[in-house]
């Protein structure tokens, strides 16, 4: 998983700026907004008015045959009906075998693997009944947000539900499931299944195949790595879906959307691209080349440790809208990949967000899906045992997403160092002194959930200072992806490793003195000392001035954001680095601007202010007024030539042959 609310990392800057973009261009979209809205009820109107009941046909249909067969040996039926939407909500039944228990326990997952978190989809289930062979309701019990309990279990025909959508909830819930693994119902236009968010598992069953019958409105074309099948019901089409077990069924999300997918072939990896985009803003052959270039770069990279045949990239872009999807990132699976993107985004920036974030995803065939612990082998949805080593799951994979770029020429030296200071500098906004595999253990609970996005950060850089540690004992030839390859040729999809021993297992692949490095660094407290281990490529930090913008900074990030809370006031964000135009005008974090050259600041009149910047000059006077608590300012100055103190890594000034050599091997691969 990889996620950008909430997460520090110089990917939430985009944020900052689209919501200045989103404020600013909210009047002209709304008008589109207002039209689609429209539509949509008269949609919604319509269906409601046209709902057919077929649920108790389908239930009168099963009967006795299905009661001689026992519920372990046949395969559960799951419909799914895309077409008679109600308020909202699509209609989920359940078709078991026959059950010899007295009480039946249903299941929709607690948690689900790669999120980290609890999200009781069971809280998006509504009307839940369970019928018995003459198609009588029989008594069911809430045991908890994600328990049904069914008695007289041994008459259970069926079960039925109905699903709400995480995504129309996202302003609601205290705790929001995160877009990538929640679930979207927009009838008629667009589905998200995020399928643990509509298929749920009665106890015991987690390992019997499933069927899925979906029956989706005719424009709409469905998504997935999952093979598709399409099946006659009646005079009515319907897509068939078949999973070997539970966990291959939430393994597999399917978007339903308008067609919009380009296929194309990586080595022996077939890759579809599927894009939904509401205003169709992006096409997936405007995105294809790009992820073409980067997925060819990461095959190359990783060479022969991945054996997937299908790859799905599922791209889910959003309005932003308070109805819509606001959680951005993306989810891993097996074969597949949900992410979850403002549509708003700019077309340069979308695609390096695809890129970082895809080949994040892609990456996770090595950690967890090749190579994993019982923990996640055995998954339990509803009463999740936690891994220690999340320094490898999310930390080796987000290391390799920006390695393999480095490696195969997609970025430069300066932008690989930069986003390893990166990355130094966001870790400091966590515990630094919290063991990892302690924190990964508990990572449900606080007060090591808080931590939990230092897993892209000092997890990252944990799997650096490893690599640069084993390709210095090894004279530059193995390193981090070299021991991946040999843990997943020990290990694999199958064969899970025991928590406890696979550190120790490591280090006799390696090197003994490897177990000092994981006491420290990994189960251990001791804060790293990245010069340390940048010295050995001859590399080094420091801290340098550079020229800047006067209200954006070198990566065009504002130094200004706006406050919603408080009418959109325009003021200076706090905790970062101010420019020396900020610092000799006497501006401070948190300032609001009220007024600059006689021009009142809001957000409108902000962006021409930042347009007439460009044109500023040293000499050109600036006034600025700004409130500072309950007290009024004035200040003024010459603008000057802004200058921006950005701490580096940089070279050292003449490296080793030992240094360069280093270098070498762990830039170039
Ligand atoms: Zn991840």
């Amino acid at each position: 998983m990889i996620r950008f609310s909430g997460h520090p990392s110089s990917i939430l800057n985009y944020f900052i700026i689209f919501k200045f973009k989103i404020i600013l261009f909210y009047i002209l979209v709304h008008q589109i907004k207002k039209v689609v809205i429209y539509s949509y009820l008269t949609i919604k109107e319509m269906r409601k008015i046209a709902i057919v009941f077929v649920l108790g046909m389908i239930l009168y249909g099963c009967g006795s045959t299905k009661a001689l067969v026992a519920a372990d040996k046949t395969p559960i039926l799951v419909s799914i009906d895309l077409i008679n939407v109600k308020e909202d909500k699509v209609m989920v039944s359940i078709d078991p075998g026959a059950f010899t228990a007295d009480t039946v326990a249903f299941y929709i997952p607690k948690t689900v693997p790669g999120t980290y978190s609890i999200d009781d989809y069971g809280k998006y289930i509504e009307e839940f009944k369970a019928f018995d062979y003459d198609g009588k309701e029989l008594v069911v019990s809430k045991a908890d947000a994600n328990t049904w309990n069914i008695s007289n279990g041994k008459n259970l025909d069926k079960i039925s539900y109905w699903v709400n959508d995480t995504y129309d909830s996202e302003g609601e819930q205290k705790e929001v499931v995160f877009s990538p693994a929640g679930t979207n119902i927009m009838a008629g236009n667009n589905f998200v299944l995020n399928l643990h968010g509509f298929v749920g598992y009665f106890d015991g069953l987690k390992e019997v195949p499933y069927t899925l019958n979906i029956a989706k409105p005719e424009a709409l074309k469905a998504t997935t790595s999952l093979k598709k099948k399409v099946i006659e019901n009646g005079d009515k089409k319907m897509d068939a879906f078949s999973a070997s077990r539970y966990f291959e069924v939430i393994d597999n999300p399917i978007l339903y959307s308008k067609a919009n997918n380009e296929i194309f072939q990586i080595n022996d990896i077939e890759i579809t691209l599927s894009v939904h985009s509401p205003n169709g803003v992006y096409t997936a052959a405007s995105l294809k080349d790009r992820i073409e270039k980067m997925m060819g770069a990461q095959k190359a990279f990783l060479g022969n440790i991945n054996g997937t045949e299908q790859y799905s990239i599922l791209l889910y872009l959003s309005e932003m809208g308070e109805s819509d999807a606001n959680g951005f990132g993306a989810l891993e699976h097996h074969t597949s990949t949900v992410v979850v993107l403002p549509e708003v985004m700019e077309k340069e920036r979308l695609e390096q967000t695809m890129v970082d974030v895809v080949s994040h995803e892609f990456f996770h065939i090595v950690t967890p899906l090749n190579v994993h612990s019982k923990e996640v082998q055995y998954f339990d949805f509803n009463d999740p045992k936690m891994s220690q080593h999340l320094w490898m799951y999310e930390g080796t994979t987000e290391y390799f997403a920006n390695l393999f770029q480095i490696q195969q020429g997609l970025i430069d030296d300066t932008e690989f160092y930069k986003r390893i200071i990166g990355k130094i500098n966001n870790a400091k906004a966590y515990d630094d002194a919290m063991s990892f595999t302690i924190m990964s253990q508990n990572i449900l609970k606080e007060p090591y959930k808080a931590n939990y996005a230092n897993v892209y950060e000092k997890g990252a850089l944990i799997n650096m200072v490893l690599d640069l540690q084993l390709r210095e004992w090894s004279n530059g030839e193995k390193g981090v992806l070299w021991l991946m390859k040999e843990l997943s040729k020990k290990y694999g999809e199958m064969t899970p490793f025991d928590d406890e021993e696979l550190i120790d297992e490591i280090v006799a692949m390696t090197y003994p003195e490897l177990s000092t490095f994981f006491d420290m660094y990994v189960i251990g407290d001791t804060p790293i000392n990245y010069n340390d281990y940048l010295a050995k490529v001859g590399l080094n930090t420091a801290i340098v001035e550079q020229s800047t913008g006067y209200f954006l900074d070198l990566d065009n990030t504002p130094f200004i954001d706006v406050d919603p809370e408080n009418d959109n006031a325009v003021f200076i964000r706090k905790g970062i680095e101010l420019s020396s135009f900020f610092e000799k005008l006497g501006v401070q974090g948190g300032d609001i601007i009220k007024n600059i050259n006689g021009t009142a600041i809001n957000l409108e009149a902000m962006r021409p202010i930042i347009g007439q910047s460009f044109g500023w000059t040293s000499d050109t006077e600036v006034e600025m007024v700004i409130m500072r608590g309950e007290e009024e300012i004035s200040l003024k100055g010459t603008a000057g030539t802004p200058m921006l103190k950005v701490e580096k890594i940089v070279p050292v000034e003449v490296a080793t042959e030992a240094q360069a050599k280093l270098r070498e091997a762990w830039m170039k691969g």
